[in-house]
């Protein structure tokens, strides 16, 4: 019998790679697809050739053709660090709008279910502390973010329009930060900036004072609540991500301590609309989806340092973003 076949995009991505591996491990055929401008084949050099996977070099943005079944679409396809939407801004609305629409008139004509990435920049700079689905958010959407923010919050909506006016099935999915091997040793991400920093001997640069707030995901707990959510009934967004908060002094000093780098921390000046606070409430997927997470922030620091270690050292020092801080620094 003819496998299921399942198309994601941005499938060179950190995330978009890792759902390729579990889908094919759960028995799919997968089609991959990206445009390639921050994803990179390296992700997925491992299942080129590999009978379940297809690769289509494609910008999602423009009209996207596969032939033949699906059963579902999953669109991970975006820019997705706070440096990349400074960089190609325009891009970045784009694949979450129009790509969205795309995607969105594929699963219709496969009658297809479709799950979309949207993510915790929904809430902006948050009112509301942890945030809860329920919770509108408080974004500025000329603001250096607001492509991003804009473009995922118009994801959202037009997602629910072809559920109602199509009763097309789709799932929504509000990713937090998340983190694990094949994160992009240069896309200017807190995680890698600091690893990349301590395996350089560099001083950690840390934005503002240190007192803002993040709550790390490990990749794979991610990947088990996508999963989950994807094969649940739940049309409605859901958040999921690691509830265990901790401020970017203390993740600095985890990172030290983790990497036994003798470099210090150095401050830098804030970006503008950084988020002061980022908590999942994750109730939602504990009550629908029965998940939580399971790996803890140690144990996963520590496999994604035994990952950002085993990188040619040509990578360590290409500094994709060395200009960044003109960007992002008032
Ligand atoms: N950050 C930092 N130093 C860095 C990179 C980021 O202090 O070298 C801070 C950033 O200002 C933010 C937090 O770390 O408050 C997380 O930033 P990231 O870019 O990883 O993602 P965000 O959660 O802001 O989208």
């Amino acid at each position: 019998m003819a496998k299921e076949r399942v198309l994601i995009t941005g499938a060179a991505g950190f995330l978009g790679s890792h759902l390729c591996d579990r889908f094919i491990k759960e028995g799919y055929d997968v089609i991959g697809m990206d445009n390639l401008i921050t994803g990179s084949m390296d992700n997925i050099a491992h299942l080129m050739g590999k009978e379940h996977f297809e690769f289509y070099h494609h910008d999602v943005s423009k009209y996207v053709h596969v032939p033949g079944e699906l059963k579902y679409i999953l669109h991970f396809a975006s820019p997705a660090s706070p440096i990349d939407y400074l960089k190609i801004p325009i891009q970045t609305l784009k694949v979450g709008a129009h790509g969205t629409h795309n995607l969105l008139g594929l699963a219709k004509d496969k009658k297809a279910r479709i799950l979309v990435a949207s993510t915790s920049e929904v809430y902006g700079d948050p009112l509301v502390h942890p945030q809860t689905e329920d919770y509108y958010g408080n974004v500025n959407p000329i603001g250096p973010r607001g492509v991003y923010d804009e473009a995922k919050r118009f994801m959202e909506s037009i997602t629910m329009a072809y559920h109602t006016y199509h009763q097309l099935e789709t799932r929504i999915v509000r990713i937090f930060n998340t983190y694990g091997p094949r994160m992009r040793l240069n896309d200017g991400r807190v995680l890698p900036a600091f690893i990349g920093q301590a395996l350089r001997g560099e001083d950690l640069t840390i934005f503002g004072d240190g007192s803002q707030t993040r709550s790390f995901c490990y990749v794979d707990d991610l990947v088990e609540g996508i999963y989950r959510l994807l094969l649940s009934d739940h049309v409605y967004p859901v958040n999921v991500g690691n509830p265990d908060e901790i401020t970017i002094s203390e993740f600095a000093e985890e990172i030290i301590k983790l990497t036994g780098t003798k470099q210090k921390v150095i401050y830098k000046d804030l970006p503008e609309d950084d988020p002061k606070k980022r908590q999942p409430d994750i109730t939602k997927a504990q009550k629908l989806l029965g998940w939580e997470p399971k790996v803890n922030r140690q144990e996963g620091l520590k496999i994604t340092y035994e990952y950002f270690k085993s990188l040619d050292k040509e990578k360590l020092f290409q500094k994709e973003h060395k200009d960044f801080e003109k960007y992002i620094v008032k």
